[in-house]
Parts: C-alpha cells; structure tokens; sequence
C-alpha cells in the first residue's frame, strides 16, 4: 500500500520548518506533527551567520529575514576588570555574499518559517499533535500521534524525519544510543522590549563578561526590538527563584530599570553537549539537536541544524525520485557528523572559557589569556573525508557567492542559478562537451 506521506517531520522548531520547507519545495507530499499548538513561547536562539543565510536562502526567506534582524560587527569576551579577554572582528565581508553575523529575535524568524512552509498544498502541518509510536517494517514507517483533545491517528510514511529535538522520540523509537559529552551549565536567558527601540543601553553589541561573580552574556539588539542577557546560575542558584521578576531586575540594573521597558520572555536552560551514535536506522533519520547538542556560545546549534536539513534534503528527493540508491542516504551522517563534532568542540571549549565562577581559576585563565600565549580561536571548521577531494585545499570549503548575470537573469548565485548540482568551469570546451554529454543523456 502507498504511505499517506513521502515524508513525516517530526517536531516543529526551526530545523524542523526548514526540513519541511526543502521536501516542499521539491514536490513531496509532506506531514509535520507539532506537539505545540503555537510558535515556541521560550528566549533561545539570538544569532546565526552567513552560511546560515544561505540555507535561508534556499528557503527562500533570507531578504525578509534581513530587513528583521540587525548585522552583528564585533564580539568581545572581558573579563571582571574589562579587559578584553578574546576579540572577535565580524566586520568584513563574507565569501558567501552575505554578512557575516547577524543578531535576531527567533519569533520574527519562526514566523516566516512556517508562512513558507505552510503555503505549499502538498504539506499538512498537524499542530498540537505528539508522536508516541514509531515501527517500521518494509520501508514504511507507521506512526501513532496523538492530539491534546484524545484524538488518536495511525498513518504511514517512506521516511520519517526525527527533528523533535534533544530528548527525541525518533532517537527512542529508532533504539539509537547518545553520548553525552560531558559539558553542563545553568544559564538563565531574558529577552527584554525598551519602551523606546532607538534607546542607547550601555553595553557592547555582542558579548561576555567572564566575571566568575557572574558569567553574563549580552546583546544590545536582537532584531530591532529586544535586547538579550543570559546569566550563569552560581552553585546553590535554584531555576524558580531567578526567573522571578525581581530577581531578574536586579540582574539588569546596572544597564535597565523597569520604567524602561518590559520583560518579554525568561527562562533557565541548562545547556549540554552530545551526538547520537548514529544519525539513521532504515528510513528514521535523525536531524538537529536530536542529532546533535551543543552549548550557545558559539550560536551555532540551530545553524548545524539548517546545514542537516540542505544535506538531507538533496539525498531524499534524489533517492525518492530517481532510483539512486537508498545508501545514498548513508552519506548524510557521513558527510555531516564530523563537521558537527568539531563545532561542538568549539562551543564546549569557548563554555569552558566563560562558566568559570571560582575566582583563583577566573585569574588564571585571564593570566593566560592576556599573556598572548594562549593561540586565537581555530578558524570555523571545513568539511572533509571520504567523500571530498584529498589534497585540494578548496574542497569541503564553501563555494563563494556574489551577484552575477546570467542570460537577462540578475541576482545572487543561488538564486540565479537555482537547485541541483552546477558545474562552473572557464574552460569553454569542457563546458561544451559536458553540455553535450547531458544533452545526449536527456535525450536517451
Ligand atoms: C538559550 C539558548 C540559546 C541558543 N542560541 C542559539 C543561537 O543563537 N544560534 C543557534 O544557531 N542556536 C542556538 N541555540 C540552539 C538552538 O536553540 C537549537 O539548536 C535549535 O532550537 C534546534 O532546533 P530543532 O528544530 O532541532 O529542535 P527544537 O527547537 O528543540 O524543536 C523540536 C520540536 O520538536 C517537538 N517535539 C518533540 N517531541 C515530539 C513528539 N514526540 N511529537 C511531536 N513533536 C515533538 C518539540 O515540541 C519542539 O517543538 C540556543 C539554545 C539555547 C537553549
């Protein structure tokens, strides 16, 4: 029998809109069970850069995102005294033609997320609804999702796409292990509305204090609206006494003061690391933080995410629509897994930078990091392996980006130049007889 999907989403955050928007898009007959009825109502993610656009991009969203969020130019780690501690410069261009960081508030994007995805007939998004049963058995997965009212539904898909986060069902239902990595901090995160947007707080753009008194993170904008403060829970700190107002007004009075502006949304998170084992079992594949975890400090959670969903995307549509073989599919973890393990390595060691709140260590580490002898962040991590060209410093690199013409078509690369695989080459014979060759294809 036909399943009733080609693809089920499972879960609906930002990794999980982007999933369903590229299977859309490619002309799947999509389901995506929510088991929120609403947009996520938490402060979490604040950032991402260029690459991340692009995957915006592709979605099709990137220009509206643009006009929402704010260009992020310098990060500056200090520590108690206010000495610079690590300078991030973010003020150049980028190859991939866009800015290199940009700074939002994740409402803004989850909105035109799900606008994108839910324009397309060929998806029904099923919200308020929670997956509690997953088999498959001869390439077709049934799941069993139950709604807030008692309705139970049974339905069948060929795959079935574990974007359900970091206690994912899909990763239980698959019996797929999770390591955990071993980083765990408490930090408390509030986004916060000036009365009036153009006010002019006294803090950096983007930063961290590396105060052991008070780890505290901070962002002037986030979006054009709202500003951003994450503190570190100190030991003995309890989740429900600091995500009371008065306690998180004190927290912010060095900069704002309650006739100022209003607290949006604040909540405890204890931040983690960890990978799953393996990233598929038959046609359950696992994508974002189901996949994978990592503490924010480098804002890079929900970016790998993005960067799952475009590698994933491309393999299912091939293997749904042509008869490539399904061990194409194998190559997603292949391709993504390393990649995500070595910006896990990154956040967990900027982490251990930062969550430091014993004075005698805070000194030593600031000792370190003002003596210059400590190197400077290592550059963000390339793609490589089996799978890519050895010995080729370009490969696994991104490809640039910039505006170009094309016929009368003018625009950004990927716009212009669409979906699929492109071969550029300035060799005008190569280009002609490969034309040939796929012509000669075609008409086969
Ligand atoms: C404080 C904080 C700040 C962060 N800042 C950044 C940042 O600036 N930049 C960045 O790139 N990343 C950031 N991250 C990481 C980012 O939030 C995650 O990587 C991202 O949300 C992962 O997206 P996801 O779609 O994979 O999972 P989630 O966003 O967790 O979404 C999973 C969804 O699945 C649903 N679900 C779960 N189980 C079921 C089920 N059985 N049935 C139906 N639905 C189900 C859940 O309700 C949820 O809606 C931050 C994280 C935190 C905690």
């Amino acid at each position: 029998m036909t399943p009733a999907f080609d693809v089920v989403v499972l879960g609906y955050g930002p990794v999980g809109h982007v999933m369903a928007a590229l299977m859309a898009q490619a002309g799947w007959r999509v389901g995506v069970f929510a088991r929120q009825a609403g947009l996520y109502p938490l402060p979490r993610i604040g950032h991402l850069n260029h690459e991340v656009m692009r995957v915006l991009q592709a979605v099709g969203i990137a220009a509206a995102f643009e006009k929402d969020a704010c260009v992020c130019r310098t990060y500056d780690w200090v520590n108690a005294a206010g000495q610079v501690l690590i300078h991030f410069d973010w003020d150049k261009p980028e190859i991939t033609g866009w800015s290199p960081h940009y700074l939002f508030y994740q409402p803004d994007m989850d909105v035109l997320l799900a606008g994108e995805v839910e324009r397309h007939s060929n998806v029904q998004v099923l919200r308020g609804w929670e997956c509690r049963s997953a088999v498959e058995a001869g390439h077709t997965v049934t799941l069993e999702c139950h709604a807030g009212s008692g309705e139970v539904r049974r339905l069948t898909t060929r795959f079935l796409i574990g974007a359900d986060g970091a206690n994912s069902f899909t990763r239980s239902a698959a019996g797929i292990a999770w390591t955990d990595l071993g980083f765990q901090a408490d930090w408390l995160i509030v986004d916060y509305r000036p009365h009036d947007p153009d006010s002019d707080i006294p803090m950096p753009e983007a930063g961290q204090i590396c105060d052991p008194a008070r780890p505290t993170s901070l962002f002037r904008r986030i979006g054009h609206k709202h500003c951003r403060w994450e503190f570190m829970l100190l030991p003995g700190e309890m989740r429900e006494e600091m995500e009371r107002p008065e306690r998180i007004w004190a927290l912010l009075s060095p900069w704002v003061k309650p006739e100022d502006g209003i607290l949006v949304r604040q909540a405890v998170y204890t931040f983690r690391s960890g990978l799953a084992s393996t990233w598929r079992c038959g046609s359950m594949l696992l994508v974002g933080d189901a996949a994978h975890l990592m503490p924010p400090f480098l804002g890079q959670g929900m970016g790998s995410g993005f960067r799952d969903a475009l590698n994933l995307a491309w393999k299912l549509d091939l293997v749904l629509r042509t008869d490539a073989a399904d061990t194409l599919l194998d190559t997603y973890e292949e391709e993504r897994k390393p990649h995500v393990a070595a910006i896990i390595e990154q956040a967990v060691a900027l982490g251990r930078v930062v969550c430091v709140s014993g004075p005698a260590e805070a000194a030593l580490r600031d000792a370190a990091l003002l003596s210059g002898d400590v190197p400077p962040p290592p550059p963000f991590p390339t793609v490589s392996g089996r799978l890519f060209a050895q010995h080729d410093e370009l490969a696994g690199t991104l490809a640039p980006q910039s505006v170009v013409r094309v016929g009368t078509a003018e625009g950004m690369f990927d716009d212009v130049m669409g979906r699929g695989w492109k071969i550029l080459t300035f060799d005008a014979v190569l280009a002609r007889r490969l034309q040939g060759t796929t012509e000669s294809r075609q008409n086969r």
